[in-house]
């Protein structure tokens, strides 16, 4: 499996599905699958060859379902890659993420892509723009400026509600869902239909 770039280049997952997965629905038996790819491929990332410390899910999407393929193992810094945006976002809103180690996962995703001669998916691309000043002349600029006439992916698709998870002979829908409270506030909460009918044991507030 190493040596699995297009990774990188895979449609990311769509907003709506952010919140189920079977990493949420089925931790157990999704922590077996996961043990099992990384045995299977000897605890080296599927993409690098490095030592891989998670598992990433991966879809085959039919819009409206989006179908669980499985988990590659994978190591922290393309794991990083794979979701840049959520990097991005730590850094930006949580602090939990250095700006240092934000530049390095992107130059060293980027390098990648350039050496397998793989297109990052629209979501990378984008995030690396918010990123990347353009006065930051180096070799991601110059990646950036090489691939602006790409295909913006499926934004349109990226971004609808209408996206349903099937897994294990099950159609999941739903997720986070924000309410307004009477002071004004929002509330999070956590709920799940399955087959259409609401799973009762999902509601409640997330943490
Ligand atoms: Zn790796
Ligand atoms: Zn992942």
């Amino acid at each position: 499996m190493e040596g699995y770039v297009s990774l990188f280049a895979s449609q990311p997952i769509p907003k709506d599905l952010y919140s189920i997965n079977p990493r949420l629905i089925e931790p157990s038996w999704w922590h077996g699958q996961r043990q099992w790819a990384m045995d299977n491929n000897k605890n080296l990332c599927g993409v690098c060859g490095a030592k891989a410390k998670e598992g990433h899910e991966t879809y085959i999407y039919d819009f409206p379902f989006a179908v669980y393929a499985g988990v590659v193992p994978v190591c922290k810094d393309c794991h990083a890659f794979v979701h840049l945006n959520l990097q991005y976002q730590a850094w930006l809103r949580l602090n939990t993420v250095s700006y240092e180690d934000l530049l390095r996962v992107s130059r060293r995703g980027v390098r990648m892509c350039i050496d397998h001669n793989v297109v990052p998916n629209s979501k990378i691309l984008h995030t690396l723009t918010r990123i990347w000043s353009p006065r930051m002349e180096d070799e991601v600029t110059k990646f950036l400026t090489d691939n602006t006439d790409q295909p913006p992916g499926l934004p349109w698709l990226y971004n609808s509600p209408n996206w349903r998870l099937y897994f294990h002979d099950n159609v999941y829908q739903g997720g986070l869902i924000r309410t307004r409270k009477r002071d004004g506030t929002f509330a999070r909460k956590f709920e799940i239909t399955i087959n259409g009918f609401t799973d009762s044991n999902s509601k409640g507030d997330s943490k």
